[in-house]
């Protein structure tokens, strides 16, 4: 068995098996790197053409009443500043992210419980009747199935949970007693039923992880078949159970994104911030491996460094239109252009 011969089958046939999948990670080089980088590329290109889609996100809570390990706005760091925008807040980042050009905003927060469901319903229907042309993105966390509709009835088209780890043994390790993977499938798969484009995906390189784990997420993702992977490096918080822990690297995650791109074509695979993080240029290199969107932040500048999931967050200082131009002429310089679009999975 040689890598060529496996990456070109995942090519062609869009799956892999266990054994495949774990031979290509384990056994990766440059040179395979370049060959699926190459692949992946032509894939997005093959559906989305060498156009990037943005999406805007706004960081509305940094309150959460969950304490995964990993995480810098974990309920018990007691560090960190708490804030909450206001729906006016939160209007103001959509007219400033749509006089730019943006056409998806991305609500995403910690689980915070004083944002009930007449109050996010509210939200979400005053973005739909001003921004009729946008999509609502919500990354809000696990909810009963009743909210998850009401959020929909009201607008929002797309929602963003990560699964963290296919593995229930290794999700356990990242996270405390009360959460776990089946509530998390649960809510993916209410999410899928109730009409959601849905997002999962995890960290490369997180505490514990192994190449198995890392197969099994590749799988899981190929089966659930989400419209949207979230994939970046794992980043150590100091105020963290996890702070002397190593970051996950930008060539692995990069070698996950375009395995992620060949294995589910369509995919609306965004280049995380944590990638322009841990990697000089890491967004480009993102999109040199198949991603096809980018998510700049559009929160208010008073709140951005408050909401520091990992440490030495990119572009935390930076105002919208500064990061949003950068980004548009950081794609620019290797041939892709950002565009100004809802950007949805194409179906
Ligand atoms: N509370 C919602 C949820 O759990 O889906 C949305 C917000 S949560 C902070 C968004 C994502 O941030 C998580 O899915 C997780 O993968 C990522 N994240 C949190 N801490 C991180 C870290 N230290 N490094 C990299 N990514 C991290």
């Amino acid at each position: 068995m040689k890598s060529a011969d496996i990456i070109e089958s995942i090519y062609k046939t869009a799956d892999a098996t266990r054994d495949e999948l774990r031979f290509i990670i384990e056994n990766r080089s440059g040179e395979s790197a370049r060959m699926l980088y190459g692949l992946a590329r032509e894939r997005a290109c093959e559906y989305y053409g060498k156009k990037i889609f943005v999406r805007g996100l706004i960081e509305m809570t940094n309150y959460c009443r969950n304490d995964c390990l990993y995480c810098g706005i974990r309920r018990s760091n007691k560090k960190v500043q708490r804030y909450r925008l206001t729906k006016e807040d939160i209007m103001e980042c959509c007219r400033e992210g749509h006089s730019l050009g943006f056409r998806t905003f991305v609500l995403q927060g910690g689980e915070d419980m004083y944002y009930t469901d007449d109050i996010m319903t509210d939200i979400v229907a005053s973005i739909r009747a001003e921004y009729p042309d946008c999509a609502i993105t919500l990354s809000l966390g696990e909810k009963p199935r009743e909210s998850y509709q009401r959020f929909f009835d009201a607008g929002a088209n797309r929602y963003l949970l990560r699964h963290e780890s296919a593995d229930p043994e290794h999700y356990r390790r990242l996270h405390p007693a009360e959460l776990s993977l089946a509530n998390r499938m649960e809510c993916l798969r209410n999410l899928k039923e109730i009409g959601y484009q849905v997002g999962a995906g995890s960290m490369v390189g997180s505490p514990y992880q192994t190449v198995g784990n890392i197969v099994e997420d590749l799988l899981f993702i190929k089966e659930f078949a989400p419209q949207m992977v979230g994939m970046g490096p794992f980043i150590p918080h100091h105020e963290t159970p996890f702070a002397h822990e190593k970051p996950g690297s930008a060539e692995l995650t990069l070698f996950l994104l375009a395995i992620v791109r060949l294995m589910n074509p369509k995919v609306l695979l965004p280049a995380t911030t944590a990638l322009g993080t841990v990697e000089n240029n890491g967004r480009e290199m993102g999109v040199l491996a198949g991603c096809n969107v980018v998510m700049p932040n559009i929160s208010p500048m008073s709140v951005r460094r408050k909401y520091m999931l990992y440490d030495n967050k990119l572009n935390a200082d930076a105002e919208t239109e500064a990061a949003y131009e950068s980004v548009k002429k950081s794609m620019d310089a290797i041939g892709y252009e950002v565009v100004s679009d809802r950007g949805d999975y194409a179906g």
